[in-house]
């Protein structure tokens, strides 16, 4: 640990980071810009950030042992994903900082209660019903119509743990394919993209988001990020209006993402809150070359209470994901003037993994 600056953490502190994926590398990189050291716990033999870490000790997000000798050799604790065990959280934010907080950890990892949470603050998402037995599944269907989507309330992402309940869809089958798990059914939002907005909050409760960002899925996977979204001036200032008072409400420290959908409606163009990440997030990585901080960066200033950086963007950005072979083409990328590639170091480009990504800035149309 750093010795106390009564300004709090400066240069030299150590941040642990909670999970080793290609966040947790792209936090690591960012920290050691900023003089801050990183230390990685993660349960997996290999992973991403070790190699770009000052330490990284493996260990089991249950193993307390483990878990107290982390708390006493960092000075404040992140993650750089939304499953962290809520036994885990509360077991280090009894030793050292932890930013985000328990609240926001309880509240984004499961659907049902992020849905209520996001409904109370009087914004936009879909239509939802609980699903706890196949008898509620039938109830809410007959209440929400069809198509509609279930989705487990916990453990979801890039399209898993979902199924869509079209016309012809059984119940039973549908149930089956979810495992049973707690759900919730949400009716089928008609939307003309998906956009998201990334945005840090500090203790202080200052808050600055990035542009919003417009995302296209492949097969579940995000494939595509733009900035500038096509979304008028009214609905982009509505979704960052959405997370400035969803990171409000939450006592949030860190960056965020909210994922929307926008409905192109009879009153104009309206966001309806479709997800809230409590970290850096995928469509927030365009933010490394365009934009003056990167949400890393932004990420390793507000949990370590330093100022946050300036938000604005750099001109129209293209973020690429390079999804399992897609990765195969680096020397080609590399070749193209103007691009940057970001490779994560894994050695097995496997179907549907994210092996890296690439960005392109192009000066601003007038
Ligand atoms: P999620 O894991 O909730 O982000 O969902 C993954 C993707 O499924 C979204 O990015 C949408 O493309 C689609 N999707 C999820 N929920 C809905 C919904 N209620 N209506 C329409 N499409 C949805």
């Amino acid at each position: 640990m750093s010795p106390p600056d009564p300004r709090g953490l400066g240069p030299g502190a150590v941040l642990g980071i909670l999970g080793g994926g290609q966040l947790a590398r792209m936090l690591a990189l960012a920290a050691a810009d900023l003089g801050v050291r990183v230390h990685i716990f993660a349960p997996d033999a290999d992973s991403p950030a070790y190699e770009v870490a000052a330490r990284h000790t493996i260990g089991a997000y249950e193993d307390e042992a483990a878990l107290a000798s982390f708390a006493d050799a960092v000075d404040v604790v992140t993650y750089e994903f939304e499953n962290v065990p809520a036994a885990t959280a509360a077991f280090l934010a009894a030793r050292t900082p932890l930013h985000p907080g328990a609240r926001a950890l309880a509240v984004t990892q499961d659907r049902l209660t992020e849905k209520r949470f996001v409904a109370d603050l009087g914004l936009a998402v879909a239509p939802f019903e609980s699903v706890d037995s196949l008898a509620d599944l039938e109830k809410a269907v007959a209440k929400l119509g069809r198509p509609a989507v279930l989705k487990t309330r916990r453990f979801g992402y890039d399209g898993k743990g979902q199924v869509k309940i079209a016309d012809g869809t059984d119940l039973a089958q549908a149930w089956d394919e979810i495992g049973h798990f707690p759900a919730i059914l949400e009716g089928f939002v008609t939307f003309s993209r998906e956009v998201s907005v990334v945005a840090a909050r500090a203790a202080d409760g200052s808050f600055a988001a990035f542009d919003v960002c417009e995302n296209e899925h492949r097969d579940h996977i995000l494939a595509l990020t733009q900035v500038p979204a096509r979304i008028g001036a009214a609905a982009a200032d509505a979704a960052i209006e959405a997370a400035r008072r969803i990171g409000e409400a939450l006592g949030y420290v860190g960056v965020f993402a909210v994922e929307f959908f926008l409905v192109e409606g009879e009153g104009g163009e309206q966001v309806v809150v479709n997800e809230i990440a409590p970290r850096v997030h995928n469509s927030g990585h365009w933010t490394s070359e365009g934009a003056q901080t990167s949400q890393f960066h932004q990420h390793v200033r507000a949990v370590c209470g330093f100022p946050l950086g300036a938000t604005a963007r750099r001109g129209r950005v293209t973020m690429q994901n390079l999804i399992g072979d897609q990765a195969n083409d680096w020397r080609a990328i590399l070749a193209e003037p103007g691009t940057h590639l970001h490779l994560y170091g894994k050695r097995e480009a496997r179907p549907g993994r994210k092996m890296g990504h690439v960005t392109r800035v192009l000066p601003d149309r007038d």
